[in-house]
């Protein structure tokens, strides 16, 4: 049986991983890296870049390059790069075409099938969403799993005997779960999970480079709109800026010149107390969902016996601080926060695979939100609509069913309209709507005729919602699937067709793509001296790759290599990719 490979699709970066006897392992991707920047591009030749080389490239063309499309799952937004428009869910799938490759590749066998790790605060279109993702790469998608539930797994799989609660805290580059996990008796049970789908590493880095910008007289909206491949470089500068901070106490950003070079730009100098004061009121926000996840478990934070540390941005000593006074306790970080989240996955992906080595495991999750319909109330003569009514309260251990009964509110009402909503207001409209349909073929006769709505939330977080007429027994089926939002059948095979036609550069190239952007990246940024020997050395290797003499490349790749690590040394890289 072909192995289900366990994947953490990241907003920053994403990673591979699958069980063995001794536990999960991480999958390298082609540059030998374990974390994948979830960046793509389509270079001038048409081909798709995915990963470091298109993080690269995404400095000095970020025209062509796509990143943060996590973000945007299951949304109408799309994306236009290099003159190709692509939805958020094409792009995710390219991402996980690539991990699928890595892992093809190291297994020496086709992969068909995986669990994808999504924030527990997805809702059911960005699952969905996900799912079709998977497809568009050619998976199958065994599994929906919740990411800090992946978290607690990973960190569970060993030592799952002991009794104890568990706070995973999990802030990655755009979203923030928070869940409290019970662990006993070889059980991992997720009590309660919260989060904010819209808050991350990626807002300090916005955060630090607007005031950056505007150090320099330049407002970062206005800068977005008119001068963007400088705010790509400022960002770039700024989210190197912002790692190193969590080391040093003080750093400095180049900023530009309007031509985006950074040779006729400025130097900023920033300081650790400065960035800590600047994201103070953004960090400010985890408390909400923190408060509420506790409160949901019914725990106060002095029962909370062990906090886990998820996702790059708890590498930042602020947010550790933070956190350490929210529990009055160090927080754990045993596993390497980046990588907890694939290997969780892995985890849960030896579990669907029925693996011994995971026989003992038993996992259960829960259900974020509150899912209901909208009613309609009679006050008197009046009947006033918009009203929510719950049928799945939120943190309901998954999978669930749930059936209740409404009422016709005419005589003769042979129709009603159901509409599914997600949310945690008394009025629908400040909630989020799943998807609506009709059920017909009501008898027709005095009001109060019952209709039976059943709600089943299923492992994956997905929702059918069946309706059932209940003098007739007629029942009327439904996948939320027709919703504005998320893509219909139809649209996710015409995804999968264009997405295959998309080539990419064949596996043994990647390194060398990953070393041109890389030195096209850094060309920009020399003086003029060593940008002119820099510059001889990528036409040298250029004319070795149109020459496709090996020992040509090797040759002019070495040299280059060398030029490279030598010039670009204090540009450490945390996914660990490498063209050496
Ligand atoms: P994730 O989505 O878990 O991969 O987290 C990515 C986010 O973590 C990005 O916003 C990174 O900038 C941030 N990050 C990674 N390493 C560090 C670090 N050393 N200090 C601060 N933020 C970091």
């Amino acid at each position: 049986m072909d192995s289900i490979i366990g994947i953490d699709l990241g907003t920053t970066n994403s990673a591979v991983a699958y069980l063995t006897d001794d536990g999960p392992t991480i999958i390298p991707n082609a540059l030998g890296g374990r974390l994948t920047p979830s960046v793509v591009a389509l270079d001038e030749g048409g081909r798709v870049l995915v990963g470091a080389a298109a993080k690269e490239y995404q400095v000095v063309r970020p025209d062509r390059c796509a990143s943060l499309f996590k973000r945007w799952m299951g949304s109408d937004r799309t994306v236009t790069i290099g003159g190709k428009t692509f939805t958020p869910e094409d792009l995710s799938g390219l991402v996980l075409r690539s991990l699928k490759a890595d892992a093809e590749a190291f297994f020496q066998r086709p992969v068909t099938r995986a669990v994808i790790t999504v924030p527990a605060y997805f809702n059911d279109t960005q699952r969905k969403a996900t799912i079709a993702a998977g497809r568009i790469a050619g998976l199958t998608v065994e599994r929906i799993l919740n990411e800090p539930t992946a978290a607690a797994i990973a960190y569970g799989f060993q030592g799952v005997d002991e009794n104890k609660v568990i706070l995973v805290f999990d802030l990655g580059g755009g979203t923030f779960d928070v869940s409290v996990v019970e662990q006993f008796d070889g059980t991992l049970e997720v009590r309660s999970s919260a989060g904010e789908t819209a808050l991350g590493g990626e807002d300090f880095t916005r955060a630090l480079a607007a005031r950056v910008l505007e150090s320099v007289g330049l407002p970062f909206e206005r800068a977005e709109a008119t001068l963007p491949l400088v705010v790509a470089r400022v960002l770039q500068q700024c989210e190197r800026a912002k790692c190193q901070l969590s080391r040093e106490e003080s750093t400095t950003v180049r900023v530009p010149g309007a031509d985006g070079e950074l040779a006729g730009g400025k130097e900023v100098a920033v300081g650790r107390e400065q960035l800590q004061k600047w994201i103070a009121p953004i960090l400010g926000r985890i408390e909400t969902p923190i408060r509420r996840v506790l409160a949901d478990a019914r725990l106060t934070r002095e029962k909370i016996d062990e906090v886990i540390l998820v996702g790059g941005a708890t590498r930042m000593p602020l947010v550790v601080r933070r956190v350490r006074e929210l529990f009055g306790k160090e927080p754990h970080g045993r596993l390497n926060p980046d990588e907890v989240v694939a290997l969780g996955a892995a985890v849960q992906a030896g579990l669907v695979q029925r693996n011994a080595a995971v026989n003992d495991l038993v996992v259960t999750d829960v259900s974020p939100f509150t899912l209901g319909v909208e009613v309609s109330k009679e006050y008197g003569q009046e009947i006033q609509n918009g009203f929510f009514d719950p049928i799945i309260d939120r943190n309901t251990v998954i999978p669930v069913s749930r059936v209740k009964s409404y009422s016709t509110m005419q005589p003769n009402q042979t129709t009603i309209s159901i509409k599914v909503y997600q949310g945690e207001s008394r009025k629908t409209q400040e909630n989020l709507l799943l998807g609506e349909f009709d059920v017909t073929g009501i008898p027709p006769g005095p009001k109060g005729q019952e209709v039976a709505i059943r709600f089943t939330y299923d492992l994956n977080g997905v929702i059918e919602v069946e309706a059932t007429i209940v003098a007739t027994k007629k029942t009327v089926s439904h996948v939320i699937a027709r919703h504005a939002k998320g893509l219909s059948e139809a649209a996710i095979r015409k995804a999968v067709r264009d997405m295959e036609k998309l080539k990419t550069h064949p596996r043994d190239e990647e390194k060398n793509h990953y070393l041109l952007s890389r030195a096209e990246r850094l060309y920009k940024e020399l003086a003029a001296a060593p940008r002119r020997h820099l510059g001889a050395l990528i036409d040298g290797f250029e004319a070795a790759l149109e020459s496709r003499e090996p020992d040509a490349i090797g040759r002019h790749r070495e040299a280059l290599e060398y030029f490279v690590a030598e010039f670009d040394a204090d540009n450490d890289d945390p996914t660990g990719n490498s063209y050496e």
